[in-house]
């Protein structure tokens, strides 16, 4: 559903409006059309798709399953490869993964709809009986520490706990799920999922969450590594990138992942306030989510601005044409100025200058790691150093996710680190 204008005053919309404009915005498939689309798959021998998927999900398998009605079955191979398959279903950019390689695209035909049946098969687990689908092992004896309860931390907890160990997972807001739960559009993410799929994924038990805690702020490294076995850090990336330009201190200008926040975690989200002309300063996927959700509160005008070409933005085709189709203007080549009260002023690639309406502006310029925090950890370029098994430069401290690099900036891949890193961190407690 797109922007649709108060029939009033042709401006803005109503709480109503706004409400629907948040709910799915892709709705999940009914049993029939799970079973039709299931039935298109070719169950390639050495699939693409498997080797396209960060967390090599068996997707072949999982869609045979579904088709032969086994959706317990089916849910199981999902998870048992990425325990976040659910917000995957939902919210990976299938298009440039999985789907990407699905061999029907080299037929001329629509490739599998790989992630809505994923989306399919975990959600009927969850809402069926809600009972955990795997064990834990015999107790190890050992107690993991982890940073950060989003994709990565989560992941490697609920591996850990598998795997027979004790967690505690140290989470500085107060409610777990990271960027699922605070940083992807809420109509990726609608009938609040992402709380509901880390109460699923604790059912593994073993884990304990400990709120409002982070590094530097009621724990330190070296005494997480005295008090546990192993440590795993998962915090993300902290602040928001600075552009260092006049006028970027004033009160319109904003994170947008604060805004994407603020709207997530807002009961009524008619009372978010939006500016009438939204400028959105970045490339990727979070300048989009932000950008396609002010024009969806109702702002009369968003203008996403991007300092190189279309082709060099990290959203995927499918995110930009989201956004054109709900009437956000894409203007590249540019790159901010000033910001004055009410307006923002650019410079184009060949020096002309050019001024946009602005009474609210939106970074999304990507994050940069606060170092400090990490005391005595090797730091490689602007994320954390780690070998192959994720183990940084402290031996008993693992790290994955947004603070290191291991391949796509993506959940998919927070996921996939934390669970190879709780492997690796199982074999070193048990020195192997
Ligand atoms: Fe099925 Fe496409 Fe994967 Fe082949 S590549 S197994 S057709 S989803």
């Amino acid at each position: 559903m797109g922007f649709r204008p108060h029939p009033s005053t042709g401006e803005g919309l109503t709480p109503r409006q706004i409400e629907d404009n948040f709910t799915d915005l892709t709705p999940a498939l009914n049993a029939t059309q799970a079973h039709v689309e299931a039935a298109r798959c070719l169950y390639c021998y050495d699939a693409p798709c498997i080797k396209a998927c960060p967390t090599a999900i068996d997707i072949p398998t999982f869609i045979h399953q579904i088709r032969t009605e086994n959706l317990k079955g089916s849910a199981h191979t999902i998870l048992s490869a990425n325990i976040m398959g659910g917000t995957c279903g939902r919210a990976c950019p299938t298009e440039i993964l999985c789907e990407e390689a699905c061999v029907l695209n080299a037929r001329g035909e629509e490739p599998v709809k790989i992630g809505a049946l994923q989306r399919h098969a975990v959600e009927a687990l969850m809402a069926k009986d809600g009972t955990h689908p795997f064990s834990r092992a015999a107790a190890s004896g050992k107690t993991f520490g982890v940073i950060g309860a989003g994709p990565a931390g989560l992941s490697f907890a609920h591996r850990a706990a598998m795997l027979g160990h004790d967690v505690v997972v140290y989470e500085a807001k107060p409610k777990p799920g990271g960027l699922n739960e605070y940083g992807l559009a809420a109509y990726k993410m609608a009938n609040d999922f992402a709380r509901r799929e880390v109460e699923f994924l604790l059912g593994i038990g073993g884990i304990r969450i400990e709120y409002g805690k982070a590094l530097g702020k009621g724990v330190a490294l070296a005494e997480l590594r005295k008090r546990h076995d192993a440590v795993f850090i998962g915090a993300g990336i902290g602040a928001t990138n600075a552009l260092g330009i006049p006028g970027e201190e004033l009160r319109h200008v904003r994170d947008a992942l604060d805004f994407i926040e603020e709207l997530r975690q807002a009961k009524d989200k008619s009372a978010v306030k939006i500016g009438r002309d939204v400028v959105v300063i970045g490339g990727g996927n979070t300048a989009i989510d932000a950008a396609v959700q002010a024009k969806r509160l109702g702002a009369a005008n968003v203008t996403l601005v991007y300092r190189r070409g279309e082709e060099n933005m990290s959203a995927t085709e499918w995110e930009r044409d989201l956004a054109r189709t709900n009437g956000v203007v894409i203007r590249t080549k540019a790159k901010p100025v000033r910001f004055d009260t009410g307006s923002a002023t650019f410079e184009q690639t060949d020096s002309k200058q050019f001024t946009l309406p602005a009474d609210m502006v939106l970074k999304a310029i990507g994050q940069k790691l606060d170092a400090v925090a990490f005391g005595a950890l090797k730091i490689e370029g602007s994320k954390i150093a780690v070998d192959p098994n994720f183990q940084s430069s402290i031996p008993g401290v693992f790290a994955g996710g947004d603070c290191v690099t291991s391949g796509v900036d993506l959940t998919v891949q927070a996921v996939q680190d934390g669970k190879l890193a709780a492997i690796a961190a199982d074999k070193f407690v048990r020195g192997g």
